[in-house]
């Protein structure tokens, strides 16, 4: 028998081996502290301990260390480094095979972090139940799915007699669910592969791009008075409604919107980028005309848009740009022009799909079955920076992102065994197998 069909055969005669590995995962509850209502150790160690047992049993070269802020600081400015952030208790893991064959390496790249469970489960979100082949709980789909499907990929190949060509590399970070510091540091670690695989939920699609995300505040000025009461002229000391001048932004919005809509398309989103309104506080109460209202909005970028440091710095510039012309229209606005605050600059990436990588990819898709579909992720992952130093890299894993971070969240046990297939093909295609 040829040696894929015999990897391809192990992976379905132990699909419960699969399920279980992907429950031990999400029985660890390793929420990022982040997320604590009080100071408590993070259980990110717990899992990390797990994984690393399975890897060396797997006979994997382990290497486990905790992040260091400090040693970070280079990357001011950059995507993914928070000054301060704490990771004592929360280290990175890598597990490495075939260290030293001379074929293309692969780094399968995860984070073992999840988002609080929240409320509303009708079942627990750390119980890993299995009901009408769904495996539910928090993480199962963001991202311990991808994550078991990776390092189940690595365990069909050597349990069926086969020996890696290349190396391949099992990365899992800590801190993705806020920022990314630790995918951050594990490229500074110095790990580097011809090929990456990040297995964050896609539903078995390619995602060679991610959008990077801005998050803005702008405060808009007016002025307090009576609301019910004649007001003069502003100039002489009358009210101005700050919710008025806040519409005119708005409108300006709106405009803004259709050019973006036309020129900030990407072939393989299915949305451009647009700014979204996302919150609105205004005013104090019933009798006076608001002083001050707050627009709190989302923008998206394209990765051709990053500035030199990876980041949205460019389309910062526009939208301050765009907000200060909006504003200039208006006198009030001109003299009192609004306040703009930066909240939150997530990175982005792009891997050309022509090159030898993705086709690989979608090459191994096709032979599990699979169309091989390509489309972009509209929000961001941890891929940009193995792409900001040269790694191709898609993202590609089991699981429907919309059920990421909700109750109730699940995977299709179906399309965890197809990732771990296509995910081992990969291995087979991109790295090469021969017999042990
Ligand atoms: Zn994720």
């Amino acid at each position: 028998m040829k040696q894929e069909e015999q990897i391809m055969q192990w992976i379905d005669g132990h699909r419960e081996d699969i399920i279980d590995f992907l429950q031990q995962l999400i029985r660890v509850p390793s929420v990022n502290p982040w997320f604590f209502d009080e100071p408590a150790p993070s259980k990110e160690k717990d899992i990390q301990e797990l994984i690393a047992g399975k890897l060396s049993q797997l006979g994997a070269e382990i290497e486990m260390w905790e992040p260091v802020a400090e040693e970070l600081k280079q990357y001011e400015g950059m995507g993914g480094y928070y000054p301060g952030r704490d990771f004592i208790g929360r280290p990175n893991l890598a597990g490495t095979f075939g260290k030293g064959t001379a074929g293309k390496s692969l780094l399968l790249f995860g984070h073992i972090d999840v988002v609080k469970a929240g409320s509303k489960w009708t079942v627990d979100p750390f119980g890993a139940e299995v009901v009408d082949g769904k495996l539910f709980g928090r993480g199962a789909v963001d991202m311990k799915g991808g994550v078991a499907a990776m390092i189940m990929a690595v365990e069909a190949i050597l349990r069926s007699g086969a020996r890696l060509k290349g190396p391949v590399i099992v990365g899992t970070v800590v801190d993705e669910e806020t920022g990314g510091m630790g995918a951050l540091d594990f490229i500074h670690h110095g790990y580097r592969a011809d090929g990456c695989i990040l297995t964050e939920p896609t539903s078995l699609t390619i995602a060679p791009l991610c959008r990077g995300i801005l998050w803005g505040r702008i405060k808009v000025q007016g002025r307090s008075g009576h609301i019910e009461m004649p007001q003069a002229d502003w100039r002489d000391g009358g009210a101005v409604d700050a919710i008025k001048k806040a519409r005119l932004l708005l409108d300006a919005f709106d405009d803004l919107n259709k050019d973006w809509a036309a020129r900030k398309t990407h072939p393989y989103l299915s949305i451009p980028c647009q700014v979204h309104v996302a919150q609105l506080n205004a005013g104090e109460y019933p009798t006076s005309f608001a002083n001050q209202a707050e627009i709190v909005f989302n923008a998206q970028y394209l990765p051709s848009e990053r500035d030199d440091k990876f980041v949205g710095g460019n389309v910062k510039k526009e939208l301050e740009d765009f907000i200060y012309n909006a504003a200039k229209v208006d006198p009030w606005l001109q003299e009192n022009l609004p306040e703009i605050e930066w909240l939150v600059d997530a990175d982005c990436a792009e891997t050309d799909v022509a090159g030898p990588f993705v086709q690989t990819c979608v090459q191994s898709l096709k032979s599990v079955g699979l169309a091989g579909k390509i489309e972009g992720l509209g929000f961001h992952t941890d891929m940009a920076w193995p792409v900001n130093v040269g790694i191709p890299t898609i993202n590609f894993g089991p699981g429907d992102p919309s059920l990421a971070h909700h109750s109730d969240e699940f995977i299709p046990v179906d399309e965890l065994i197809t990732a771990v297939k296509v995910i081992a093909k990969t291995i087979i295609d991109w790295c090469g197998t021969e017999e042990a």
